[in-house]
């Protein structure tokens, strides 16, 4: 049993009719619940350390009808070709350099990659992302001008966790103005992914596209 129906209605409703896409993050979640979601309609699943996502899912091509697997963690140069032969999507792209080695490893196998920029809405030293809207509009610019292999499709925020509304809804409300900043100069971008478990509600009024939802689905997280 999982609560993917439950927080899928929930978000449905909230959504009221727009596209939203619910993504269920399974980190540290074994792979029997993932198939327990699955049952309950989940299709996107989000992870966030390659070599868990490569043990736990089957490689694309082999997986469930219908199922795609993102990465939504922060992610390491040498590890990036174990993770676009793996993903559908990497949604933490936090630097040039990674841009670079995503466009180098996708061209040197012949794929493409759909990539969301990440944007460090909160300004918390912490946390990864571009740290300014004028950064993260260059290496938009960089993926167009020079990036054959990699398909921009958006831009992915993580609210200030554990803050009040007021500072989750001011974080929120700059990723979706630099979004909409991001939409404007380019056509493939169409995705603001924002909002957890604990935000999503508030993500959804400032206009976030795509919730990735873990604990609410699948419980609390054992890092033991
Ligand atoms: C873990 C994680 C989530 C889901 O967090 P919950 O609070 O369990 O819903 C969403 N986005 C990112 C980037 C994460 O690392």
């Amino acid at each position: 049993m999982t609560g993917y129906r439950n927080v899928n209605d929930g978000v449905m409703a909230a959504a009221g009719g727009r596209h939203v896409d619910l993504v269920a993050v399974s980190k540290f979640h074994p792979y029997e619940a993932v198939m327990d979601a699955y049952a309950d309609g989940a299709r996107i699943f989000g992870e966030n350390r390659v070599q868990e996502l490569r043990e736990k899912f089957p490689p694309k091509g082999e997986r469930p009808e219908g199922m795609k697997l993102y990465l939504i963690g922060q992610l390491q140069r040498n590890k990036v070709k174990k993770a676009v032969e793996w993903v559908d999507r990497i949604e933490s792209v936090d630097s040039i350099p990674l841009i670079d080695k995503i466009e180098a490893e996708c061209a040197s196998i012949g794929s493409t990659m759909d990539v969301l920029l990440e944007f460090n809405s909160s300004g918390e030293e912490q946390k990864s992302g571009f740290r300014s809207g004028e950064e993260l509009l260059l290496a938009a610019d960089h993926i167009v001008s020079s990036c054959g292999h990699i398909v921009l499709k958006g831009l992915m925020t993580v609210g200030p966790l554990g803050g009040d509304e007021a500072r989750i809804r001011e974080a929120f409300t700059a990723a979706k103005e630099l979004f909409d900043a991001l939409r404007t100069a380019v056509q493939t971008a169409t995705v603001l992914s924002m909002g957890m478990s604990e935000d999503w509600p508030i993500a959804l009024t400032c206009g976030s596209d795509e919730v990735r939802i873990g604990t609410a689905i699948f419980g609390e997280r054992n890092y033991g």
